[in-house]
């Protein structure tokens, strides 16, 4: 707001002034506040508000994103992710759903928790049965990020992370920024950079858990998806990608129409039988742009819209199969499909698959991508 204010007439002089506490009060700003400790560290909870009055709070533990509030049609806020309202409830041991997070240092899953990179195997931590899910352990999301705002005309929170050589079994010191930024039109954007002293391998991603309609206000059966996706990757029974690269044609994981996601969930296909619903990465049509909607997500009863458009190649669409309501977050429990994750990721356990797009980050080379959540109404 770099305006010069100049009025010779006291009336004048009045309105300009009332003008801008106005402005003041409406316009976009970023907030912070002590949220606890951890590992002897500070955690902080940052509120990020634009002039429309979307709100997103992101705490700098595990770059979390705890609530992301916006307007119904009829200019009505919800809370519409899974979140908590403390910190104990992300430190817990009995939170296990990765809920709004950053995930690294590999996102998503590693078959046997292995891969070969010039010539040298290497072993993460397994810990969901004979594989790694999410980097390991204790990967991005149960970390203390460095965190400050940045941005005066859009609030922007910067966090910073530097993964050491060797955690969680991964090689080279990676240097990670994640930058969220919200502006006036509703675009959350975030944007992940990093460097590495040693060839190692990557993939970030924000895991937050979207109900259109409000956190626990019932499951996402209703919601309508599109997947600008033609193609897949199928899994095998432990959700590990087989390594084809399959058409969604004639499936019920054929989203190029908008669909409620309920409408075949139920259906005999072996794809979601082993999955116990949608758990499958998709192949985004990128139509030659770098920045590409990926997903459309429609609420009939709220109108609220969700678009997601990334720069990353694949998007795990999950259908919250795993919730189970055992966990209570700010909206009550986290009931079975109550939320759905839409992970814009490169394709899971691609060290193992050379046939995926490349993984590997080069000492010397420097990791961009850019996934933007973009909420509207209909
Ligand atoms: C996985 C799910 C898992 C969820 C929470 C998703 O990325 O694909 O299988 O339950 O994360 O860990």
């Amino acid at each position: 707001m770099n305006r010069i204010l100049s009025c010779t007439c006291a009336a004048g002089a009045l309105l300009l002034s009332l003008a801008a506490i106005f402005e003041a009060q409406s316009s976009s700003h970023i907030e912070k506040r002590s949220w606890g400790t951890f590992d002897g560290k500070q955690v902080f909870l940052y509120t990020l508000r634009n002039a429309s009055g979307t709100q997103v709070t992101i705490t700098n533990y595990g770059g979390t994103i705890t609530t992301i509030k916006t307007a119904d049609r009829n200019k009505q806020f919800a809370d519409i992710v899974l979140g908590f309202d403390s910190l104990d409830g992300y430190t817990s041991k009995t939170s296990t759903g990765y809920f709004g997070a950053i995930i690294g240092r590999y996102a998503n899953r590693l078959a046997h928790g292995m891969f070969t990179l010039d010539g040298k195997q290497y072993q993460i931590p397994k810990n969901e049965g004979a594989n790694t899910l999410h980097g390991g352990n204790r990967g991005f999301d149960k970390r203390v990020w460095d965190s400050r705002p940045t941005g005066s005309e859009t609030p922007t929170l910067q966090l910073h992370y530097l993964s050491p050589d060797g955690e969680e079994g991964f090689p080279g010191n990676l240097n990670v920024t994640v930058e969220y930024s919200l502006d006036n039109k509703n675009n959350l954007r975030v944007d992940y950079t990093a460097t590495t002293d040693k060839d190692t391998v990557l993939n970030l991603t924000n895991h937050s858990y979207f109900n259109l309609a409000g956190a626990g206000s019932g499951t996402i059966l209703n919601h309508k998806l599109t997947l600008a996706a033609d193609r897949f990757t199928p899994i095998d029974s432990t959700l590990i990608p087989t390594g084809a690269i399959d058409s969604v044609a004639g499936t019920p994981l054929d989203f190029r129409q908008a669909t409620p996601i309920g409408a075949r969930i139920g259906d005999s296909y072996e794809q979601l039988t082993l999955a116990k619903g949608y758990d499958h990465n998709f192949v985004i049509n990128k139509n030659g742009q770098s920045l590409a909607l990926a997903a459309k997500v429609e609420e009939p009863n709220s109108g609220r819209v969700l678009e997601v458009l990334t720069t990353q190649p694949g998007v795990q669409f999950y259908s919250g199969n795993f919730l189970n309501g055992k966990t209570q977050g700010i909206g009550g429990p986290f009931n079975y499909r109550s939320a759905l994750a839409l992970e814009t990721q490169h394709f899971p356990d691609s060290p193992n698959h050379p046939n995926f797009p490349s993984t590997v980050l080069h000492p010397g080379q420097t990791f961009h991508e850019t996934t933007v959540y973009r909420f509207s109404v209909e």
